[in-house]
């Protein structure tokens, strides 16, 4: 949330596409909700500014969220949309000076967020030469998606994100099984796979398709996750300590922020390791 992300070093075109908190009203401290957990030291209901979040949008315990029991916030990527919204969508207009906009500005920051995590993977789908079959119908869905992002307010809630998500899927399992096909040998498939705590310390998961598989707490110590496509995997608390990452697909730097590692984790291009991974 508000200046709480680790920032990728994105170097395929999504710079575009992370957080620039600076340049955002603190939109993912007020419009969304959290409640009191492992992640998250208090309730807070969605519309609801945040106790920490200071007069100038910033966090005031951005430096300490960890110890203060806010690792939620750190693990969060509006990919951003925070900054869209503020400055583009409703022009530098902040729901402070404005009341009237805090709601509609409320209701939109979802929607561009999902809008915007799909630009993201669409400029990585892009950026991968064996998609290249698939690059024409990527750019036009990523250019349509672009253009969902450039209405008004009003026209974004209308914006019908289940069917975007949809269409912008289809083209990114396009792209993992011809990325993945350039990997020798047999590939293990584990999508949506319930392997939480499981113990895979040096598995081979090369060229796998992991998406949306729960990996909580997972031992993936010295595991070799190269080129296997990390959709939407929950690396929380996963340990990635010596684990391969190269050239794994869809990776989001909140991923990574979520996981353990060290040193010896070799990361995908474009992201960056987290400043907690001893
Ligand atoms: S603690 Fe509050 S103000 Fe700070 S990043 Fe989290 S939600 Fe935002």
């Amino acid at each position: 949330m508000s200046q709480k992300q680790e920032a990728p070093s994105a170097g395929d075109g999504r710079l575009d596409l992370q957080a620039d908190c600076g340049s955002c009203f603190g939109l993912c401290c007020v419009a969304l909700p959290f409640a009191a957990s492992a992640d998250f030291a208090v309730d807070k209901p969605a519309g609801k500014p945040c106790g920490n979040l200071q007069a100038d949008f910033s966090c005031g315990i951005h430096a300490r969220l960890r110890d203060k029991g806010f690792s939620g916030c750190t693990v969060f990527d509006c990919f951003g949309a925070g900054q869209k919204v503020s400055q583009i969508t409703f022009g530098g207009t902040d729901w402070r000076s404005a009341p009237d906009t805090a709601r509609p500005m409320f209701d939109v920051f979802p929607v561009m967020r999902q809008l915007h995590e799909l630009l993201w993977y669409l400029t990585e789908a892009l950026s991968l030469p064996p998609a290249r079959p698939v690059h024409k119908d990527l750019r036009r869905a990523l250019k349509e998606t672009d253009r969902l992002t450039r209405g008004s307010a009003e026209e974004l809630a209308q914006v019908d994100v289940a069917a975007v998500r949809q269409e912008v899927n289809a083209l990114l399992l396009r792209t993992s099984e011809l990325v993945r096909a350039a990997v020798p040998g047999r590939k293990k498939n584990h999508r949506g796979a319930d392997l939480m705590g499981a113990r895979l310390a040096g598995a081979n998961l090369r060229g796998a398709n992991l998406r949306g598989a729960y990996l909580i707490a997972a031992d993936l110590t010295g595991a070799d996750l190269r080129t296997a496509d990390l959709i939407g995997v929950d690396f929380r608390d996963a340990n990635l300590s010596g684990a391969d990452l190269t050239g794994a697909i869809f990776v989001t730097q909140a991923q990574l922020n979520a996981a353990k590692g060290d040193a010896a984790t070799k990361l995908p291009t474009g992201l960056s390791r987290p400043a907690h991974w001893k």
